[in-house]
């Protein structure tokens, strides 16, 4: 059922007028309720593109600051990829110091407001929490992402946040060839020290997967745009429709142009496909191209954007992952009236987080578990009308530890749908290694690097993020930027 923002205000209200100001105990700490995250109510949100969850109250983020033990040992920094000191920031939120808060935490990260939104943290810093622990369920942790979210926005709204200072001008020249997570920190840890910064960035605008794969209305794009504007603000220059490895050649960036070194955070942009026959039918999309349009072309704004629409009524997305339960309620809020998520497993193995699922479910999107893809299947036109599925089981575990499917020979069936979306996963684009012999690539084509400095096979060329890591998340692209930035550094100091 759903439940209003006033209501779960006036919950947090009641806990602090129990609680705050008075010398509790710890395990009165443990027996404060988890304060949930207010949401648009599920049958307004899908008729809009606007942020699902509405971030915590005032009352809110105080009351589940009070959750927190302090713990001695600090289990769920271990937890977060950039190690942000979590006591020390939710300390300062739990006294309503939002802007002290924030500084601790920027020490370590420079995205927060966009970590705090879509970190899966019950596999991170809440996995470690002694709270979670205490009361045997993860999902009682203390709610460090949503804390993180709240001190984060309040210090956009109220113009509180520290910028960061810039040494003076070193005279080195860096190229940051991307600007997803792992470009935008790495250029913001380079431009710090004093060196001159250029991001090329191949798209018409900047901000990778965070701008054309993550929907508004899990992030924002203002949010991401503040954060560039950040960048701008501290004299990184930022170059859009510049495709490295066509517009210029990472050697021509090196030598002619003149940089001393060249950060590569290019991402894994590459759909997979299903390898089945029919993939070329009209309707088929791979979830990359379904929602870029949306995202970055704005698909949705019918009449206002010139990226058209396709007319979708049945869809169908393959895949279990976060970028299938995006796809999917993307093509909800398009206006299509049936949504099936279709996945070769059970939900139990679904690698996409729980939160996503179940705002997934509430939204109305169907599973259909155990069925994998023989064939799309088109009318005379060529326009699709179905796919041809096949039952699975589940057999042995398989190299990723999930017991694999097998197939239940004699069980083919037709699932009828007008568009199919392919979200199945995503490698890294050939282009820059194509163009550049001297960057070695693992047997995925990912770029293989130093693992304690980020550098390449290429002396003075260091890549991080997806690039690096095949399709990972947001925290660990932002903290190999981060690495890679201190390596640089250290490597322009003495050129
Ligand atoms: P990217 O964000 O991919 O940025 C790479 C940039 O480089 C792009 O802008 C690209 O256009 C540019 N580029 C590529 N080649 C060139 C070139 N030759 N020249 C110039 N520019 C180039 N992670 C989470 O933690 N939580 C989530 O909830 C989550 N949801 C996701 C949902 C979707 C739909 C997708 C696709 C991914 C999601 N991820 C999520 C994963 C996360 O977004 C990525 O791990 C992260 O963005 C990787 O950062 P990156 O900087 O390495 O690359
Ligand atoms: Fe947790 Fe992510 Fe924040 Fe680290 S950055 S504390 S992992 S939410
Ligand atoms: Fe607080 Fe949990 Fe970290 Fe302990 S483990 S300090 S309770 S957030």
């Amino acid at each position: 059922m759903h439940v209003s923002l006033e209501e779960l205000d006036k919950k947090a209200q009641a806990v602090l007028e129990q609680y705050e100001g008075v010398d509790i105990s710890a395990k009165q700490r443990t027996q404060i309720p988890l304060q949930d995250m207010p949401a648009q109510d599920p049958q307004i949100r899908v008729t809009n593109m606007e942020e699902v969850a509405l971030g915590y109250t005032e009352n809110q983020v105080r009351a589940e600051a009070l959750r927190c033990l302090q713990c001695k040992n600090k289990p769920c920094i271990k937890g977060c990829p950039v190690g942000i000191d979590i006591p020390a920031f939710i300390a300062e939120a739990a006294k309503g110091e939002h802007a002290k808060a924030l500084s601790i935490i920027k020490e370590s990260s420079s995205l927060p407001a966009i970590c705090g939104r879509v970190c899966p943290q019950e596999s991170q810093c809440q996995l470690y929490c002694t709270v979670g622990k205490v009361l045997k369920d993860v999902e009682q942790s203390v709610s460090i992402g949503r804390i993180e979210r709240y001190v984060s926005d309040y210090g956009r709204e109220h113009q509180c946040e520290t910028m960061p200072t810039v040494a003076a001008e070193t005279g080195k020249k860096v190229a940051v060839v991307g600007s997803g997570p792992a470009g935008i920190s790495a250029a913001m840890d380079l431009r710090r020290e004093g060196h001159t910064v250029v991001m090329f960035e191949a798209l018409h605008k900047a901000g990778g997967v965070l701008v054309y794969g993550i929907p508004e209305f899990r992030l924002p794009k203002k949010i991401v745009e503040h954060e560039l504007q950040n960048l701008k603000d501290m004299g990184v220059t930022i170059r859009r429709n510049y495709l490295v490895g066509k517009t210029r050649k990472i050697s021509d960036i090196m030598g002619k142009d003149g940089f001393d070194a060249v950060f590569i955070g290019s991402g894994a942009g590459l759909p997979r496909f299903l390898g089945v026959p029919g993939e070329n039918y009209v309707g088929v999309f791979s979830a990359n191209e379904y929602l870029t349009r949306s995202n970055l072309m704005k698909a949705y704004a019918v009449g206002e954007a010139l990226t058209p629409l396709f007319d979708s009524h049945k869809v169908v997305v393959f895949g279990g992952g976060n970028v299938a339960m995006d796809a999917a309620r993307t093509a909800k809020r398009l206006g299509a009236e049936e949504v099936t998520i279709i996945y070769r497993r059970t939900d139990l193995e679904m690698p996409a987080r729980r939160e996503e699922v179940a705002h997934a479910k509430e939204e109305g999107i169907k599973f259909l578990y155990l069925h994998a893809p023989l064939q799309v299947t088109a009318d005379e036109h060529g326009k699709v009308n179905g796919v041809e599925l096949i039952e699975c089981e589940l057999g042995e575990p398989d190299a990723s530890g999930r017991r694999s499917p097998v197939e239940i020979p004699g069980s083919e069936k037709i699932f009828a749908c007008d568009t199919v979306i392919i979200a199945i996963g995503n490698s890294s684009n050939p282009l820059i290694k194509a163009t550049t012999d001297e960057i070695e690539v693992n047997r995925w084509g990912n770029f293989v690097v130093n693992e304690d400095t980020c550098e390449t096979t290429l002396k003075g060329v260091y890549a991080g993020g997806d690039i690096v890591l095949g399709a990972a998340t947001v925290i660990l692209a932002m903290g190999q930027g981060r690495k890679a930035a201190k390596a640089m550094n250290e490597y322009l100091l003495t050129k």
